[in-house]
C-alpha cells in the first residue's frame, strides 16, 4: 500500500486545485453561435467595434444642454426628432445655446448636448419644450466604448458560454465560435454485488446506479462520460479495466477504496506505479476519497500520465466527491479557467446536531419564498440514501468544529 494521506477538505481542495491548473487544455473546434452554450472559449471574443458605438440615450425624452436647465422651469426650441437607428442628419451641427432635440431609447445623443431629460419631466409645446427638472451632465446617456472599446476583450478564453457571453458574441458579430473539445471521462465501477441495469439482482445484489449519477455529473461539468463494465473486486481484471480507463482523459472509480478486504483500488493502483496526492479528505459523506495520477494510460499522456479519483462507493458519497474534487479536473480539462468553490449563506429552518471532527455536506432542502428561503436538512439513513438525495436540492456545510446549529443561523450551502 501507498503511505495514506488523509487531508482536510480545504487541503484536499487545493491539492485538486493545484493539479488542475497545471492541465493544458485539449483541441479546439468551430461551433455555431447556438450550438455553444455550455461549451469552453478556446480564444477571446474580441469588440469590432467601440459598445456602444455611438453615445446612447437610455430613456425617450429630450436631447439637452445641462446649462440650460440651471434655471427652472426651462423652455427650449426643439430642433428635431431623433429615433434609434437613425442618422441625425439634420442636428450634425448638434444642439446649440438654448436648443433641445426630442430623443428615443436607443438614439444617438446629437454633438452639442450632454444630458437626456425624461419625457415625464417635460411638456410639449408647439416647436418647443418646457423642462421641470435639471440634468447632470451626463444624465441618461451611456457614452459611446463606455461598455467596452473596439480591439478589447470581451469574452476570455476559459469562460465556460452562458447566454450573457452568447450574447456578447452575438453583438460583436461572431456567428461561430472556437472552443475546447469535451474532454473523455471514463468510469468505472467496481464490486462483485453490483449488477447492470439489464441483470435481475439476486437477492443481496445491488444495481449499478454510481455510473449513471456520474455520468450526469461528468456532462454537467462539460466533458463525456465514458461508461466501463462493472470491475469485480479482483486483482488482475480490475488492473485490466483501470488500464482501459487511464486511455481517457480523466478516470473516475466508484467503490473498493475503503478499509475492507476487498476494496482493492488503492492496492492495484499502488502496484501499477501510481502517484497519490491523498487518500481520504477528512469529510462525511466520503471520507476515503482517493486522488492521484498513473502512467499507464494514453501514449499522449504517458509522460505525465492519467489523473484519477477513487470515488467511495456509496452513492451519495460518489456525487458528494464528484462535486468537491473531480468536477474541477473535468472543467480545467474542458479549458475551463480555474475558480474557487464558493459557499451560498443561507438561515437554518431547524436545529442541526452531528458529531465533531468532519466538515459534512448534508443532502438538504432549500425552501420557502423570496427573501424567506430557509435551509434545513433531508433525514437520511446515511451516504447510502438515494432517495433522501433525489429529495434534495442542496447540501448543508457543517465545519468539523461544530456540534450544534441553532435554527435561524446562517449556514453555508452547496448548490446542486
Ligand atoms: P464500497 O465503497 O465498495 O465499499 O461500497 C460502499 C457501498 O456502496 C456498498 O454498499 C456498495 O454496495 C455500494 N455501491 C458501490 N458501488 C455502487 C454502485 N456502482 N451503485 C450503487 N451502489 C454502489
Ligand atoms: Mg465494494
Amino acid at each position: 500500500m501507498s503511505g495514506s494521506s488523509v487531508l482536510s477538505f480545504e487541503e484536499a481542495r487545493r491539492v485538486v486545485e493545484e493539479q488542475s491548473a497545471r492541465i493544458q487544455p485539449g483541441q479546439t473546434e468551430l461551433v455555431d453561435l447556438l450550438a455553444s452554450a455550455g461549451r469552453v472559449l478556446a480564444e477571446p471574443v474580441v469588440a469590432d467595434r467601440d459598445i456602444p458605438p455611438f453615445p446612447r440615450s437610455t430613456r425617450d425624452g429630450y436631447a439637452v444642454r445641462s446649462v440650460d436647465l440651471a434655471q427652472i422651469p426651462a423652455s427650449l426650441d426643439v430642433i428635431g426628432e431623433i429615433k434609434a437607428g437613425e442618422k441625425p442628419d439634420r442636428l450634425l451641427a448638434g444642439i446649440g445655446i438654448g436648443q433641445a432635440a426630442s430623443i428615443m431609447t436607443g438614439a444617438p445623443v446629437p454633438a452639442g448636448a450632454d444630458a437626456v431629460v425624461m419625457v415625464e419631466y417635460t411638456t410639449t409645446k408647439e416647436k418647443s419644450v418646457e423642462i421641470a427638472r435639471t440634468a447632470a451632465p451626463g444624465e441618461n446617456i451611456v457614452p459611446r466604448g463606455a461598455e467596452a472599446r473596439q480591439g478589447g476583450v470581451l469574452v476570455d478564453r476559459g469562460t465556460r458560454l452562458s447566454e450573457a457571453s452568447i450574447a456578447l458574441a452575438a453583438s460583436a458579430g461572431k456567428s461561430q465560435l472556437q472552443v475546447y473539445q469535451r474532454p473523455r471521462a471514463a468510469v468505472l465501477t467496481t464490486g462483485d454485488e453490483i449488477v447492470g441495469l439489464t441483470t435481475v439482482p439476486g437477492p443481496t445484489q445491488i444495481r449499478n446506479s454510481n455510473s449513471y449519477s456520474l455520468a450526469t455529473q461528468i456532462r454537467d461539468a462539460g466533458g463525456i462520460p465514458v461508461l466501463l463494465p462493472i470491475a469485480p473486486d479482483e486483482p488482475q481484471r480490475l488492473r485490466n479495466w483501470i488500464e482501459e480507463g487511464l486511455k481517457s482523459d480523466l478516470l473516475l472509480m466508484t467503490g473498493g477504496v475503503s478499509m475492507g478486504r476487498y476494496d482493492l483500488v488503492e492496492q492495484v493502483l499502488t502496484e501499477m506505479k501510481a502517484e497519490f496526492f491523498f487518500t481520504g479528505a477528512k469529510i462525511q459523506p466520503g471520507r476515503p476519497v482517493v486522488f492521484g495520477r498513473c502512467g499507464a494510460g494514453a501514449p499522449a499522456r504517458e509522460e505525465s500520465g492519467t489523473y484519477f479519483f477513487g470515488l467511495p462507493g456509496n452513492p451519495v458519497s460518489t456525487m458528494v466527491t464528484f462535486e468537491l474534487f473531480a468536477r474541477p479536473m473535468i472543467e480545467a480539462l474542458a479549458g475551463m479557467s480555474p475558480k474557487k468553490l464558493a459557499f451560498v449563506y443561507v438561515k437554518l429552518k431547524s436545529e442541526i446536531r452531528v458529531k465533531t471532527g468532519l466538515k459534512r455536506f448534508l443532502p438538504a432542502v432549500l425552501s420557502g419564498e423570496f427573501e424567506n428561503s430557509r435551509v434545513e436538512l433531508v433525514p437520511w439513513q446515511g451516504s447510502g440514501d438515494i432517495a433522501a438525495t433525489a429529495r434534495a436540492n442542496c447540501y448543508i456545510v457543517i465545519p468539523p468544529d461544530r456540534d450544534f446549529i441553532a435554527a435561524n443561523e446562517f449556514v453555508a450551502i452547496l448548490m446542486r
